[in-house]
C-alpha cells in the first residue's frame, strides 16, 4: 500500500462575499503530492498548476500568503483535467495523508462542482498528520503550523512554504517522522460524503475511544432524540453504560456532552457534534471515550455552571 502525502492551494472571490460562489467557496488552483512506498520511502510527484474557471483573480490573502499571480495560473490546466490525473496517478492502493482536515474537504466540493465525485467515493479515510504531530510529538490537541513542525523535528528548511509541492514534501517528512506503529489506527475520515442512511453509518473503535458518524436528518430537533445517536456504550467493553448526565449543550448550540458510568471501567464522556452538510440536512458526530472521576466531575461542574448563566 501507497501513502498519498498532498498538499492544495485554493483561491477564495476576489471581492469577498458578494460575489462568493456557494458551491466553491475555495477554488483549487494547486495540487502537490508526493508517493511514498509501505517503508514510505518517497517513490513519485505530482505536481499541478490549475487554471482556474471561478475566480478570476487572486484574492489578496491568498496572494500575500502563496504569492501566486493570476499570470502563473495561465498555463495552468483546468480542475477536471488535473483532478482526473491526480486521482489516476494515485492508483488503487494507497491511503491519503495531508497536514490538516481541509484539504480532502475542498478536493471533494471542488470535485462536487464539476460533478466528478464519482471518482472519489467516501467516506475517505486519511492520515491526518498535523493531528498526529500534535498528539504524539506534542501531547497536546493544540494544532500546529507546518513550519512549526518544521522546525521542531530539526528538519532542512530550503524550499518555500505555502506551496502545494513543497507543503507535500514537508508534510511527508514529518509523517515519516511518525512512529508507524504507534499511528496506525489513527486514521481519519473525512465524511464531506457523508451517511445517508442507516446501513452507511459510521462506527469506528480507536484504542482509546470510539466514533460514530449517524446517517442525515432533515430536521435538527429529530437528532437528540435518536436513541443510536445518543446511546453511550462504554468503548472498553461495548455494555450500556448508564446515564448520570444527561446530554446537555455546551457553550457552542452544536455540541452536546454527557457522562455516563460503566460498573466495570468508570465514567464513559459523550460527546456529540451536530454538523450541517452543504444541502442543508444535519448528522452527528460522536465520541464516546472513558474518563476518571475528576473529569466527570469537570463536566458536570460545567453543566452547573451553564445552567446557573442561562438563569
Ligand atoms: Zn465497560
Amino acid at each position: 500500500m501507497n501513502y498519498i502525502v498532498f498538499d492544495l492551494e485554493w483561491n477564495q472571490s476576489p471581492l469577498g462575499k458578494k460575489d462568493k460562489n456557494q458551491r466553491i467557496p475555495f477554488e483549487i488552483i494547486e495540487i502537490g503530492a508526493v508517493k511514498l512506498n509501505s517503508d514510505r520511502q518517497q517513490t513519485d510527484s505530482f505536481h499541478r498548476i490549475i487554471r482556474p474557471q471561478v475566480y478570476t483573480w487572486i484574492h489578496d490573502s491568498i496572494h500575500e500568503v502563496t504569492h501566486i499571480d493570476y499570470k502563473d495560473l495561465l498555463d495552468g490546466v483546468t480542475f477536471p483535467q488535473a483532478a482526473r490525473e491526480f486521482l489516476e496517478w494515485c492508483g488503487t492502493d494507497y491511503v491519503f495523508c495531508t497536514w490538516g482536515n481541509q484539504d480532502l474537504t475542498e478536493l471533494q466540493r471542488n470535485l462536487k462542482y464539476y460533478d466528478m465525485l464519482c471518482l472519489l467515493p467516501g467516506p475517505v479515510y486519511y492520515y491526518d498528520a498535523q493531528k498526529l504531530f500534535s498528539w504524539f510529538h506534542e501531547h497536546k490537541k493544540q494544532r500546529r503550523g507546518l513550519e512549526y513542525a518544521v522546525d521542531t523535528l530539526g528538519l532542512k528548511k530550503d524550499r518555500c512554504f505555502h506551496r502545494a509541492e513543497e507543503d507535500a514534501e514537508y508534510t511527508a517528512e514529518v509523517f515519516r517522522r511518525l512512529d508507524e506503529e504507534e499511528i496506525r489506527p489513527y486514521f481519519s475520515v473525512d465524511v464531506y460524503q457523508n451517511p445517508r442512511k442507516k446501513r452507511e453509518e459510521i462506527h469506528i473503535s480507536y484504542p482509546f475511544y470510539d466514533k460514530y458518524v449517524s446517517r442525515e436528518f432533515r430536521d435538527r430537533e429529530k437528532i437528540m432524540k435518536d436513541r443510536e445517536v445518543t446511546s453511550t456504550r462504554c468503548p472498553a467493553c461495548r455494555l450500556p453504560a448508564k446515564r448520570k448526565l444527561r446530554w446537555f449543550m455546551n457553550n457552542n448550540s452544536r455540541v452536546y456532552e454527557s457522562i455516563s458510568l460503566c460498573p466495570e471501567h468508570g465514567y464513559v464522556k459523550g460527546k456529540i457534534r451536530i454538523r450541517k452538510t452543504d444541502g442543508g440536512s444535519y448528522y452527528a458526530v460522536k465520541t464516546i471515550k472513558n474518563v476518571d472521576e475528576k473529569k466527570a466531575e469537570e463536566i458536570r461542574n460545567k453543566r452547573d455552571s451553564l445552567r446557573k448563566k442561562r438563569k
